[in-house]
Protein backbone atom coordinates (compact mmCIF):
# COMPACT_ATOMS: atom_id res chain seq x y z
CA UNK A 1 0.00 0.00 0.00
CA UNK A 2 1.44 3.31 -0.91
CA UNK A 3 2.39 5.89 1.68
CA UNK A 4 2.21 9.66 0.93
CA UNK A 5 5.29 11.48 2.14
CA UNK A 6 6.42 14.79 2.51
CA UNK A 7 8.04 16.24 -0.59
CA UNK A 8 10.92 18.53 0.83
CA UNK A 9 13.74 20.26 -1.54
CA UNK A 10 12.61 18.66 -4.98
CA UNK A 11 12.51 15.32 -3.25
CA UNK A 12 10.31 12.24 -1.66
CA UNK A 13 11.02 12.39 1.92
CA UNK A 14 11.46 7.90 2.46
CA UNK A 15 9.85 7.21 5.48
CA UNK A 16 9.73 4.35 8.18
CA UNK A 17 8.16 6.65 10.81
CA UNK A 18 4.10 6.78 12.20
CA UNK A 19 1.36 7.18 9.53
CA UNK A 20 -2.31 8.11 9.05
CA UNK A 21 -4.63 5.76 7.15
CA UNK A 22 -6.22 7.44 4.49
CA UNK A 23 -9.61 5.84 4.06
CA UNK A 24 -11.33 5.52 1.10
CA UNK A 25 -15.36 7.16 1.82
CA UNK A 26 -17.24 4.99 -0.82
CA UNK A 27 -15.81 2.05 1.09
CA UNK A 28 -15.00 2.74 3.88
CA UNK A 29 -11.58 0.78 4.14
CA UNK A 30 -7.97 2.29 4.21
CA UNK A 31 -6.54 2.72 0.62
CA UNK A 32 -3.45 4.55 1.02
CA UNK A 33 -1.32 5.90 4.30
CA UNK A 34 0.07 9.36 5.10
CA UNK A 35 3.67 10.53 6.72
CA UNK A 36 2.27 11.60 10.23
CA UNK A 37 5.26 14.20 10.39
CA UNK A 38 6.51 15.74 13.54
CA UNK A 39 7.80 19.62 14.03
CA UNK A 40 11.01 18.24 13.49
CA UNK A 41 10.61 17.95 9.82
CA UNK A 42 8.21 20.76 9.57
CA UNK A 43 11.58 22.67 10.36
CA UNK A 44 13.46 20.58 8.36
CA UNK A 45 11.02 21.92 5.43
CA UNK A 46 10.88 25.39 6.71
CA UNK A 47 15.13 25.32 6.54
CA UNK A 48 15.18 24.40 3.07
CA UNK A 49 12.36 26.96 1.83
CA UNK A 50 13.73 29.60 3.13
CA UNK A 51 17.64 28.66 1.78
CA UNK A 52 15.96 28.02 -1.16
CA UNK A 53 14.27 32.56 -0.71
CA UNK A 54 17.72 33.74 0.43
CA UNK A 55 19.55 31.96 -2.18
CA UNK A 56 17.68 34.24 -4.98
CA UNK A 57 17.18 31.89 -7.69
CA UNK A 58 13.47 32.12 -7.65
CA UNK A 59 12.96 35.35 -5.07
CA UNK A 60 15.34 37.84 -7.07
CA UNK A 61 14.81 36.31 -10.48
CA UNK A 62 12.90 38.74 -12.96
CA UNK A 63 9.00 38.32 -12.67
CA UNK A 64 9.14 37.73 -16.01
CA UNK A 65 11.30 34.47 -15.47
CA UNK A 66 8.61 33.63 -12.51
CA UNK A 67 6.12 33.64 -15.02
CA UNK A 68 7.88 31.47 -17.80
CA UNK A 69 8.35 28.63 -15.24
CA UNK A 70 4.96 29.18 -13.81
CA UNK A 71 3.60 28.72 -17.62
CA UNK A 72 5.56 25.52 -17.95
CA UNK A 73 4.30 24.29 -14.57
CA UNK A 74 0.83 25.07 -16.11
CA UNK A 75 1.42 23.57 -19.40
CA UNK A 76 2.23 20.37 -17.42
CA UNK A 77 -0.63 20.34 -15.62
CA UNK A 78 -2.65 20.91 -18.84
CA UNK A 79 -1.19 17.68 -20.39
CA UNK A 80 -1.31 15.50 -17.16
CA UNK A 81 -4.07 16.86 -14.94
CA UNK A 82 -5.79 13.26 -15.66
CA UNK A 83 -2.67 11.39 -13.30
CA UNK A 84 -3.88 13.27 -10.42
CA UNK A 85 -7.61 12.49 -10.64
CA UNK A 86 -7.87 9.25 -9.00
CA UNK A 87 -6.25 10.05 -5.80
CA UNK A 88 -7.95 12.53 -4.99
CA UNK A 89 -11.19 10.95 -5.58
CA UNK A 90 -10.02 8.27 -3.46
CA UNK A 91 -9.01 10.31 -0.63
CA UNK A 92 -11.99 12.65 -0.10
CA UNK A 93 -15.03 10.89 -2.36
CA UNK A 94 -15.70 14.06 -4.72
CA UNK A 95 -17.19 12.65 -7.67
CA UNK A 96 -15.04 12.19 -10.51
CA UNK A 97 -17.05 14.44 -12.65
CA UNK A 98 -16.41 17.36 -10.00
CA UNK A 99 -12.76 16.70 -9.60
CA UNK A 100 -12.43 16.55 -13.59
CA UNK A 101 -13.73 19.69 -13.99
CA UNK A 102 -11.75 20.99 -11.40
CA UNK A 103 -8.76 19.27 -12.81
CA UNK A 104 -9.27 20.37 -16.38
CA UNK A 105 -8.80 23.96 -15.46
CA UNK A 106 -6.25 23.95 -12.86
CA UNK A 107 -3.68 25.01 -15.23
CA UNK A 108 -5.48 28.57 -15.83
CA UNK A 109 -4.88 29.70 -12.28
CA UNK A 110 -1.23 29.45 -12.45
CA UNK A 111 -1.16 30.73 -16.50
CA UNK A 112 -3.57 33.37 -14.90
CA UNK A 113 -1.23 34.74 -11.80
CA UNK A 114 1.65 34.15 -14.46
CA UNK A 115 0.57 37.30 -16.48
CA UNK A 116 -0.32 38.89 -13.12
CA UNK A 117 3.41 38.38 -12.12
CA UNK A 118 4.39 40.00 -15.73
CA UNK A 119 2.44 43.55 -14.48
CA UNK A 120 4.77 44.03 -11.42
CA UNK A 121 7.03 46.79 -11.74
CA UNK A 122 7.86 49.45 -8.99
CA UNK A 123 5.31 52.66 -8.97
CA UNK A 124 6.20 56.69 -8.91
CA UNK A 125 4.64 57.40 -5.73
CA UNK A 126 2.98 61.12 -6.24
CA UNK A 127 4.59 62.66 -3.51
CA UNK A 128 3.62 66.43 -2.72
CA UNK A 129 6.99 67.81 -1.34
CA UNK A 130 9.06 69.28 -3.45
CA UNK A 131 12.49 68.08 -4.63
CA UNK A 132 11.80 64.94 -3.37
CA UNK A 133 10.77 61.71 -5.19
CA UNK A 134 9.80 58.41 -4.33
CA UNK A 135 9.58 55.09 -5.66
CA UNK A 136 7.20 51.91 -4.67
CA UNK A 137 8.87 48.78 -4.94
CA UNK A 138 6.93 45.33 -3.76
CA UNK A 139 9.14 42.65 -1.75
CA UNK A 140 7.81 38.69 -1.36
CA UNK A 141 7.66 38.17 2.35
CA UNK A 142 9.49 34.88 2.25
CA UNK A 143 8.48 31.79 3.30
CA UNK A 144 4.82 31.55 3.11
CA UNK A 145 2.74 28.79 4.72
CA UNK A 146 -0.34 27.66 2.97
CA UNK A 147 -2.59 25.41 5.10
CA UNK A 148 -5.74 23.38 2.73
CA UNK A 149 -8.65 21.61 3.88
CA UNK A 150 -9.76 17.94 2.42
CA UNK A 151 -12.48 19.16 0.12
CA UNK A 152 -10.96 20.48 -2.68
CA UNK A 153 -7.11 19.94 -1.97
CA UNK A 154 -5.81 21.12 -5.20
CA UNK A 155 -8.15 24.19 -6.13
CA UNK A 156 -7.98 25.77 -3.17
CA UNK A 157 -4.17 25.50 -3.15
CA UNK A 158 -3.79 26.60 -7.23
CA UNK A 159 -5.91 29.78 -5.45
CA UNK A 160 -3.00 30.36 -2.64
CA UNK A 161 -0.13 28.62 -4.54
CA UNK A 162 -0.02 30.71 -8.19
CA UNK A 163 -0.38 34.26 -6.95
CA UNK A 164 2.10 33.32 -3.81
CA UNK A 165 5.23 32.13 -6.19
CA UNK A 166 4.18 34.89 -8.98
CA UNK A 167 5.24 37.51 -6.24
CA UNK A 168 8.41 35.41 -5.53
CA UNK A 169 7.56 33.76 -2.67
CA UNK A 170 8.51 29.60 -1.72
CA UNK A 171 5.92 27.98 0.08
CA UNK A 172 5.42 25.05 2.48
CA UNK A 173 2.10 23.40 1.91
CA UNK A 174 0.23 21.60 4.76
CA UNK A 175 -2.66 19.55 3.32
CA UNK A 176 -5.15 18.01 5.30
CA UNK A 177 -4.28 14.91 6.62
CA UNK A 178 -7.37 13.52 5.51
CA UNK A 179 -6.64 14.24 1.35
CA UNK A 180 -2.92 14.40 0.91
CA UNK A 181 -2.26 12.75 -1.89
CA UNK A 182 -3.10 14.72 -4.70
CA UNK A 183 -0.99 17.64 -2.74
CA UNK A 184 2.18 15.52 -2.99
CA UNK A 185 1.60 14.25 -6.57
CA UNK A 186 1.06 17.82 -7.94
CA UNK A 187 4.06 18.68 -5.75
CA UNK A 188 6.51 16.09 -7.87
CA UNK A 189 4.21 16.86 -11.27
CA UNK A 190 5.96 20.92 -10.72
CA UNK A 191 9.67 19.70 -9.26
CA UNK A 192 9.01 18.42 -12.96
CA UNK A 193 8.03 21.04 -15.33
CA UNK A 194 11.04 23.26 -13.75
CA UNK A 195 9.78 24.51 -10.15
CA UNK A 196 13.34 24.93 -8.67
CA UNK A 197 13.90 22.69 -5.35
CA UNK A 198 13.21 24.23 -2.15
CA UNK A 199 10.41 26.61 -3.52
CA UNK A 200 7.59 24.49 -2.86
CA UNK A 201 8.03 21.85 -0.15
CA UNK A 202 4.73 19.91 1.41
CA UNK A 203 5.08 18.30 4.87
CA UNK A 204 2.00 15.84 5.35
CA UNK A 205 0.59 15.33 9.36
CA UNK A 206 -1.79 16.40 11.73
CA UNK A 207 -3.12 20.01 12.22
CA UNK A 208 -2.53 20.50 15.61
CA UNK A 209 0.84 18.96 15.42
CA UNK A 210 3.02 19.95 12.05
CA UNK A 211 0.69 22.40 11.05
CA UNK A 212 0.82 24.73 14.08
CA UNK A 213 4.63 24.23 14.18
CA UNK A 214 4.82 25.63 10.60
CA UNK A 215 2.35 28.77 11.53
CA UNK A 216 4.73 29.06 14.54
CA UNK A 217 8.20 28.87 13.13
CA UNK A 218 10.24 31.39 13.43
CA UNK A 219 11.19 31.58 9.38
CA UNK A 220 7.12 31.79 8.53
CA UNK A 221 6.57 35.09 6.93
CA UNK A 222 2.84 34.69 6.29
CA UNK A 223 -0.20 32.23 6.32
CA UNK A 224 -2.97 31.78 4.01
CA UNK A 225 -5.50 28.88 5.85
CA UNK A 226 -8.81 27.67 4.56
CA UNK A 227 -10.61 25.53 6.83
CA UNK A 228 -12.75 25.69 9.48
CA UNK A 229 -13.74 28.77 11.70
CA UNK A 230 -12.04 26.37 14.74
CA UNK A 231 -8.96 25.95 13.36
CA UNK A 232 -8.65 29.44 11.86
CA UNK A 233 -9.21 30.94 14.73
CA UNK A 234 -5.95 28.50 16.48
CA UNK A 235 -4.16 29.63 13.46
CA UNK A 236 -4.74 33.29 13.97
CA UNK A 237 -3.96 33.23 17.71
CA UNK A 238 -0.50 31.12 16.60
CA UNK A 239 0.20 33.83 14.04
CA UNK A 240 -0.57 36.42 16.31
CA UNK A 241 2.70 35.41 18.65
CA UNK A 242 4.89 35.94 16.11
CA UNK A 243 3.08 38.96 13.91
CA UNK A 244 3.17 37.04 10.98
CA UNK A 245 -0.05 38.25 8.64
CA UNK A 246 -2.41 36.02 7.76
CA UNK A 247 -5.72 35.01 5.71
CA UNK A 248 -8.76 32.97 6.58
CA UNK A 249 -10.79 31.44 4.80
CA UNK A 250 -13.36 29.88 6.83
CA UNK A 251 -16.63 28.16 6.63
CA UNK A 252 -20.04 29.64 5.36
CA UNK A 253 -23.80 30.00 6.32
CA UNK A 254 -24.89 31.15 3.12
CA UNK A 255 -28.58 32.36 2.59
CA UNK A 256 -30.60 31.42 -0.86
CA UNK A 257 -33.12 34.29 -0.98
CA UNK A 258 -35.64 33.32 -3.42
CA UNK A 259 -38.76 35.59 -4.53
CA UNK A 260 -42.13 34.72 -5.84
CA UNK A 261 -40.90 36.65 -9.58
CA UNK A 262 -38.20 34.54 -10.05
CA UNK A 263 -37.74 32.39 -12.79
CA UNK A 264 -38.50 29.05 -11.06
CA UNK A 265 -36.67 26.08 -13.33
CA UNK A 266 -33.58 28.36 -12.61
CA UNK A 267 -33.91 28.58 -9.40
CA UNK A 268 -33.99 25.37 -8.71
CA UNK A 269 -30.63 24.30 -10.41
CA UNK A 270 -29.01 27.40 -8.70
CA UNK A 271 -30.51 26.09 -5.05
CA UNK A 272 -29.66 22.12 -6.00
CA UNK A 273 -26.45 23.12 -7.08
CA UNK A 274 -25.50 25.53 -4.09
CA UNK A 275 -26.36 22.60 -1.57
CA UNK A 276 -26.00 19.48 -3.03
CA UNK A 277 -23.04 19.65 -5.31
CA UNK A 278 -19.89 18.11 -3.80
CA UNK A 279 -22.66 16.21 -0.95
CA UNK A 280 -22.83 19.97 0.53
CA UNK A 281 -18.97 20.08 1.60
CA UNK A 282 -18.22 23.60 -0.22
CA UNK A 283 -17.52 26.55 1.88
CA UNK A 284 -20.50 28.37 -0.33
CA UNK A 285 -22.75 26.36 -0.25
CA UNK A 286 -26.57 27.70 -0.08
CA UNK A 287 -27.48 26.09 3.20
CA UNK A 288 -30.44 28.27 4.15
CA UNK A 289 -33.36 28.80 2.06
CA UNK A 290 -35.16 32.05 2.64
CA UNK A 291 -38.00 31.69 0.29
CA UNK A 292 -41.36 34.00 -0.26
CA UNK A 293 -44.39 32.65 1.30
CA UNK A 294 -46.66 32.78 -1.95
CA UNK A 295 -43.95 30.14 -4.13
CA UNK A 296 -42.47 27.99 -1.24
CA UNK A 297 -44.36 24.89 -1.63
CA UNK A 298 -44.09 24.98 -5.48
CA UNK A 299 -40.13 25.37 -4.85
CA UNK A 300 -39.92 23.09 -2.44
CA UNK A 301 -41.78 20.75 -4.16
CA UNK A 302 -39.89 20.97 -6.99
CA UNK A 303 -36.25 20.62 -4.66
CA UNK A 304 -37.46 17.64 -3.67
CA UNK A 305 -38.39 16.05 -6.23
CA UNK A 306 -35.29 16.58 -7.61
CA UNK A 307 -33.58 15.74 -4.69
CA UNK A 308 -35.33 12.15 -4.04
CA UNK A 309 -34.02 11.12 -7.51
CA UNK A 310 -30.38 11.91 -7.64
CA UNK A 311 -28.36 8.74 -8.31
CA UNK A 312 -26.27 7.54 -4.91
CA UNK A 313 -23.20 5.47 -5.85
CA UNK A 314 -19.46 5.26 -6.40
CA UNK A 315 -17.59 8.67 -6.72
CA UNK A 316 -15.74 6.98 -9.54
CA UNK A 317 -18.66 6.60 -12.11
CA UNK A 318 -19.30 9.26 -13.71
CA UNK A 319 -23.05 8.79 -13.82
CA UNK A 320 -22.95 9.19 -9.68
CA UNK A 321 -24.84 12.09 -8.34
CA UNK A 322 -24.44 11.99 -4.78
CA UNK A 323 -21.11 10.74 -3.52
CA UNK A 324 -20.29 10.02 0.15
CA UNK A 325 -18.84 12.02 2.90
CA UNK A 326 -15.50 12.61 2.45
CA UNK A 327 -14.93 10.86 6.25
CA UNK A 328 -16.27 8.99 9.19
CA UNK A 329 -15.83 11.76 11.78
CA UNK A 330 -17.66 13.85 9.41
CA UNK A 331 -20.30 11.19 8.86
CA UNK A 332 -21.05 11.02 12.49
CA UNK A 333 -21.07 15.31 12.42
CA UNK A 334 -23.31 15.48 9.91
CA UNK A 335 -26.04 12.95 11.03
CA UNK A 336 -26.04 14.23 14.52
CA UNK A 337 -26.52 17.81 13.42
CA UNK A 338 -29.79 15.65 11.34
CA UNK A 339 -31.06 14.46 14.35
CA UNK A 340 -30.41 17.43 16.18
CA UNK A 341 -32.39 19.68 13.89
CA UNK A 342 -35.45 16.78 14.51
CA UNK A 343 -35.18 17.01 18.23
CA UNK A 344 -35.40 21.08 17.92
CA UNK A 345 -38.72 20.77 16.63
CA UNK A 346 -37.56 21.46 12.31
CA UNK A 347 -39.81 19.36 10.20
CA UNK A 348 -37.84 16.65 8.33
CA UNK A 349 -39.19 16.58 4.45
CA UNK A 350 -36.32 14.43 3.13
CA UNK A 351 -33.79 12.64 5.27
CA UNK A 352 -30.67 11.63 3.62
CA UNK A 353 -29.88 9.16 6.80
CA UNK A 354 -33.03 7.09 5.30
CA UNK A 355 -31.95 7.28 1.45
CA UNK A 356 -28.47 6.10 2.76
CA UNK A 357 -29.27 3.22 4.76
CA UNK A 358 -27.44 -0.08 4.01
CA UNK A 359 -25.39 2.00 1.44
CA UNK A 360 -21.19 0.61 2.69
CA UNK A 361 -19.17 3.82 3.02
CA UNK A 362 -19.37 6.96 4.74
CA UNK A 363 -22.82 8.19 2.79
CA UNK A 364 -25.95 10.56 3.56
CA UNK A 365 -28.09 11.61 0.96
CA UNK A 366 -29.85 15.47 -0.16
CA UNK A 367 -31.86 16.17 3.31
CA UNK A 368 -34.35 19.00 3.41
CA UNK A 369 -35.91 20.75 6.67
CA UNK A 370 -39.03 22.91 6.96
CA UNK A 371 -39.68 25.43 9.58
CA UNK A 372 -35.91 26.38 10.18
CA UNK A 373 -36.00 29.48 12.74
CA UNK A 374 -32.98 31.18 13.53
CA UNK A 375 -32.80 30.00 17.24
CA UNK A 376 -31.73 26.27 15.98
CA UNK A 377 -28.43 24.78 15.59
CA UNK A 378 -29.30 24.32 11.90
CA UNK A 379 -29.51 27.50 10.97
CA UNK A 380 -26.85 28.33 13.22
CA UNK A 381 -23.75 26.01 12.48
CA UNK A 382 -22.06 24.94 9.64
CA UNK A 383 -22.93 21.55 8.45
CA UNK A 384 -20.83 21.13 5.24
CA UNK A 385 -23.32 18.22 4.20
CA UNK A 386 -25.98 17.70 1.98
CA UNK A 387 -28.59 19.37 4.33
CA UNK A 388 -30.94 22.34 3.13
CA UNK A 389 -32.69 24.50 5.89
CA UNK A 390 -36.08 26.39 4.64
CA UNK A 391 -37.77 29.14 6.19
CA UNK A 392 -40.27 31.62 4.31
CA UNK A 393 -40.88 35.35 4.44
CA UNK A 394 -43.38 37.80 3.39
CA UNK A 395 -41.42 41.28 2.56
CA UNK A 396 -37.98 42.23 1.18
CA UNK A 397 -37.16 43.74 4.74
CA UNK A 398 -37.51 40.30 6.39
CA UNK A 399 -35.59 38.26 3.66
CA UNK A 400 -32.71 40.51 4.34
CA UNK A 401 -32.97 40.67 8.03
CA UNK A 402 -33.12 36.70 7.78
CA UNK A 403 -30.21 36.08 5.46
CA UNK A 404 -27.95 38.56 7.58
CA UNK A 405 -29.47 36.68 10.83
CA UNK A 406 -26.12 34.55 10.85
CA UNK A 407 -22.64 34.86 12.50
CA UNK A 408 -21.06 33.78 9.40
CA UNK A 409 -21.18 36.04 6.08
CA UNK A 410 -19.29 33.92 2.77
CA UNK A 411 -21.93 33.74 0.45
CA UNK A 412 -25.44 34.46 -0.79
CA UNK A 413 -27.92 34.39 -3.71
CA UNK A 414 -31.21 36.50 -4.54
CA UNK A 415 -33.69 34.78 -7.53
CA UNK A 416 -35.79 37.88 -9.06
CA UNK A 417 -36.71 38.79 -12.41
CA UNK A 418 -36.84 42.13 -10.86
CA UNK A 419 -33.37 43.73 -11.43
CA UNK A 420 -33.75 46.78 -9.28
CA UNK A 421 -34.83 44.65 -6.24
CA UNK A 422 -32.17 41.70 -6.70
CA UNK A 423 -29.39 45.04 -6.39
CA UNK A 424 -31.11 46.61 -3.83
CA UNK A 425 -31.35 42.71 -1.96
CA UNK A 426 -27.53 41.84 -2.85
CA UNK A 427 -26.30 45.26 -2.05
CA UNK A 428 -28.09 44.58 1.39
CA UNK A 429 -26.38 40.88 2.63
CA UNK A 430 -23.57 40.54 4.82
CA UNK A 431 -20.89 39.01 2.44
CA UNK A 432 -18.00 38.61 1.11
CA UNK A 433 -19.87 37.55 -2.61
CA UNK A 434 -23.50 37.56 -3.80
CA UNK A 435 -25.14 36.11 -6.94
CA UNK A 436 -27.89 37.34 -8.15
CA UNK A 437 -29.86 34.73 -10.61
CA UNK A 438 -26.95 32.64 -10.52
CA UNK A 439 -24.61 31.20 -7.85
CA UNK A 440 -21.08 29.21 -7.29
CA UNK A 441 -18.89 30.72 -10.14
CA UNK A 442 -15.11 31.48 -9.05
CA UNK A 443 -12.53 33.43 -11.34
CA UNK A 444 -9.46 34.64 -10.82
CA UNK A 445 -10.41 38.15 -11.79
CA UNK A 446 -12.99 38.31 -8.60
CA UNK A 447 -11.98 38.37 -5.11
CA UNK A 448 -13.13 35.83 -2.80
CA UNK A 449 -13.67 35.75 0.91
CA UNK A 450 -16.05 36.04 3.94
CA UNK A 451 -16.82 38.79 6.90
CA UNK A 452 -17.70 37.83 10.26
CA UNK A 453 -16.92 34.02 11.14
CA UNK A 454 -15.96 33.48 7.98
CA UNK A 455 -12.97 35.01 8.18
CA UNK A 456 -10.79 38.01 6.96
CA UNK A 457 -8.53 38.64 3.38
CA UNK A 458 -9.14 37.83 0.20
CA UNK A 459 -8.00 35.01 -2.55
CA UNK A 460 -8.27 35.71 -6.23
CA UNK A 461 -8.80 39.31 -7.88
CA UNK A 462 -6.47 41.89 -8.70
CA UNK A 463 -4.49 42.64 -5.81
CA UNK A 464 -4.02 38.43 -5.13
CA UNK A 465 -0.30 39.01 -5.98
CA UNK A 466 -0.46 42.04 -4.27
CA UNK A 467 -1.44 40.07 -1.13
CA UNK A 468 1.87 38.17 -1.35
CA UNK A 469 3.71 41.21 -1.59
CA UNK A 470 5.08 44.23 0.85
CA UNK A 471 5.79 47.40 -0.32
CA UNK A 472 8.78 48.99 0.40
CA UNK A 473 9.25 53.16 -0.29
CA UNK A 474 12.53 54.23 -1.67
CA UNK A 475 12.64 58.26 -1.64
CA UNK A 476 15.13 60.46 -3.08
CA UNK A 477 16.21 64.25 -2.33
CA UNK A 478 17.08 66.24 -5.40
CA UNK A 479 17.75 69.51 -3.62
CA UNK A 480 19.81 70.64 -0.48
CA UNK A 481 18.75 69.07 2.45
CA UNK A 482 17.58 72.34 4.97
CA UNK A 483 19.88 72.78 7.87
CA UNK A 484 16.73 71.59 10.75
CA UNK A 485 18.19 73.88 13.45
CA UNK A 486 19.24 77.48 12.05
P1 LIG B 1 -10.01 21.97 9.29
O1 LIG B 1 -9.97 23.32 9.93
O2 LIG B 1 -10.28 20.80 10.12
O3 LIG B 1 -8.62 21.68 8.57
C1 LIG B 1 -8.10 22.52 7.56
C2 LIG B 1 -6.60 22.40 7.55
O4 LIG B 1 -6.10 22.99 8.75
C3 LIG B 1 -6.08 20.96 7.56
O5 LIG B 1 -4.92 20.89 6.76
C4 LIG B 1 -5.75 20.72 9.02
O6 LIG B 1 -4.78 19.73 9.20
C5 LIG B 1 -5.24 22.09 9.40
N1 LIG B 1 -5.33 22.40 10.83
C6 LIG B 1 -6.28 22.04 11.71
N2 LIG B 1 -5.99 22.52 12.94
C7 LIG B 1 -4.85 23.24 12.83
C8 LIG B 1 -4.05 24.00 13.74
N3 LIG B 1 -4.36 24.10 15.03
N4 LIG B 1 -2.94 24.61 13.26
C9 LIG B 1 -2.61 24.52 11.96
N5 LIG B 1 -3.32 23.80 11.05
C10 LIG B 1 -4.44 23.17 11.48
O7 LIG B 1 -11.04 22.09 8.05
P2 LIG B 1 -11.52 20.91 7.08
O8 LIG B 1 -12.49 20.07 7.85
O9 LIG B 1 -10.34 20.28 6.43
O10 LIG B 1 -12.29 21.72 5.95
C11 LIG B 1 -13.62 22.04 6.03
C12 LIG B 1 -13.80 23.49 6.42
O11 LIG B 1 -13.11 24.32 5.49
C13 LIG B 1 -15.24 23.93 6.36
O12 LIG B 1 -15.53 24.73 7.49
C14 LIG B 1 -15.31 24.77 5.10
O13 LIG B 1 -16.32 25.72 5.07
C15 LIG B 1 -13.95 25.39 5.07
N6 LIG B 1 -13.61 25.80 3.71
C16 LIG B 1 -13.57 27.14 3.43
C17 LIG B 1 -13.31 27.57 2.12
C18 LIG B 1 -13.27 29.04 1.78
O14 LIG B 1 -12.75 29.38 0.72
N7 LIG B 1 -13.79 29.92 2.61
C19 LIG B 1 -13.06 26.62 1.13
C20 LIG B 1 -13.10 25.28 1.45
C21 LIG B 1 -13.37 24.87 2.76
Amino acid sequence: MKTYTPFISGCVLEWDGETIDSVDPAIGSVWSKVAQCSPDIADMAMQDADRAFRQGAWADADAAARADILDRLADALEARWEELVESEVRDNGKRITEVRGQFAGLHSWYRHFANEARKLAPEAQAVSIPGVTSVGHWLPYGVVVAITPWNSPLMILAWKLAPALAAGNTVVVKPSEMATASTVEFARLAHEAGLPAGVLNVVTGLGHEVGEALVRHPLTRKVTFTGSDFGGRKVAEAAARGVVPTTLELGGKSAQVVFADCDIDNTVNGVLSGIFLSNGQTCVAGSRLIVEASVKDVLVDRILTRARNLRMGDPMDPATQVAPLANAAHLRKVTAMIEQAKAEGAICLLDGTETAAGQEGFYVGPTVFDLVTPAMQLWREEVFGPVLAVTSFDTEQDATALANDSDYGLAGGVWTTDAAKGARVAAAINSGTVYINHYRSVDPCCPIGGIKMSGYGRELGPDAVKDFLQSKSIWTGAIAVPDPFP
